[in-house]
């Protein structure tokens, strides 16, 4: 193995690190944050609700475009399973806050 190769597994392997370190960051405030609409704790589920939501849209949008590839940020990070209120959420300030739609600037809105 090259010296090379090492230093770019070192590379992934420390993104990939930091990347399931924030994701568990994430969905431990999700735990304990409250929805503002309707006062219920988020919990993981709602974190799930929105990737789940991500995943169809990112589906549905190869399917309707085949051969195109997308750079699509999931802007939606929680969804209240009780209400049904988006949030996204700032990692640096680790909190959730309610999602607002920016008008034709994106990509990820409702179906
Ligand atoms: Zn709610």
């Amino acid at each position: 193995m090259g010296l090379s190769f090492i230093l770019l597994l070192a590379v992934v392997t420390l993104a990939a690190w930091s990347v399931s370190r924030d994701e568990a960051k994430k969905r431990r405030v999700a735990a304990e944050f409250r929805c503002t609409k309707c006062g219920s704790l988020l919990g993981e589920d709602a974190v799930d609700a929105a990737d789940k939501v991500h995943v169809e849209q990112m589906k549905q949008l190869r399917e309707q475009h085949p051969g195109a590839r997308f750079r699509i940020v999931q802007n939606i990070k929680a969804i209240c399973t009780v209400c049904g209120q988006q949030y996204t959420y700032d990692e640096k300030e680790q909190m959730f806050a309610i999602y607002k739609r920016r008008w034709g600037r994106d990509s990820s809105d409702e179906i």
